[in-house]
């Protein structure tokens, strides 16, 4: 007999999770650059000039989710921010940087992923 390793509750929060659809090409989002293990698109509703998100391929619930294997991704996330506020001309002006965590710190889709914003 054999046991499938992925938990049917976790495969259908990926079948419906918006970020998800989007890596997988199921629903638009324009990459500004993409790698083996994240992504980064414009925030539909921007609360600055410029707001990108750096989202992981993987689907991780938040940062009260982070396991020691996502230290990796994490440093990689930040890493992509630094890069990406200088591509898009606001490393000299200056950014945010931001993880919403939970409903009472903001958050509203539950795939993990950094904001970027500046531009102002
Ligand atoms: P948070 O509040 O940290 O969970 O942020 C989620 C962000 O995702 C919000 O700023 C939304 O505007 C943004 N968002 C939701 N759906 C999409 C989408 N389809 N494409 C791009 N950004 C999105
Ligand atoms: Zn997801």
């Amino acid at each position: 007999m054999s046991f499938s390793l992925r938990e049917p509750a976790v495969d259908s929060m990926e079948e419906k999770c918006t970020f998800c659809k989007i890596i997988r090409g199921e629903a638009s989002a324009d990459f500004l650059y993409q790698d083996e293990s994240l992504v980064v698109f414009k925030d539909i509703r921007p609360h600055a000039p410029v707001h990108l998100l750096i989202v992981p391929r993987e689907h991780i619930r938040g940062i009260n989710d982070l396991k020691e294997k996502d230290r990796n991704i994490i440093s990689k996330m930040v890493f992509t921010a630094k890069e990406m506020a200088k591509e898009h001309s606001v490393a000299q002006s200056g950014y945010r940087l931001a993880f919403n965590v939970e409903r009472g710190g903001g958050q509203v889709i539950f795939h993990l992923h950094l904001h970027l914003l500046g531009g102002w």
